[in-house]
């Protein structure tokens, strides 16, 4: 499986290195995308090892895979960051959402409700 752009049903929302997404640690604005280079545990979903969510490179510690804060500490994940403008707005426009778009016609409706609220992540503050 590429791993370009999936679901997650766990935290239900997509991911994949086709995904921009904000870093899912508290107060971050780092945008980043939700590939494996960012997932706390190294694996898709998180693996054995981690939560699943995604974090910028400031949010991951390396020991023997890469895990967020919370995973390192063994307690409960961070709660996710909603997804980013450009990620909702490609879903509502782009001819490859399309069939999606015919099929969820709740979730569009949703997804223009949330595209209204301002903007919270900044793009290029990952280094
Ligand atoms: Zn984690
Ligand atoms: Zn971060």
């Amino acid at each position: 499986m590429g791993w370009s752009v999936g679901y997650d049903e766990n935290w239900k929302r997509d991911i994949g290195y086709g995904v921009p997404g904000g870093c899912d640690h508290p107060g971050c604005t780092t945008e980043i995308n939700r590939g494996l280079a960012y997932v706390c545990g190294e694996e898709p979903y998180g693996g054995e090892k981690g939560c699943g969510l995604f974090f910028c490179t400031h949010h991951l510690w390396i020991s023997e895979v890469q895990l967020c804060e919370r995973c390192t500490d063994g307690s409960e994940p961070f709660t996710p960051s909603p997804d980013v403008n450009r990620w909702i707005s490609r879903k509502l426009t782009d001819s490859s959402w399309a069939r999606w778009r015919n099929e969820n016609p709740h979730q569009v409706r949703l997804l223009m409700e949330q595209q209204t609220a301002e903007p919270k992540f900044q793009i290029g503050k990952a280094n």
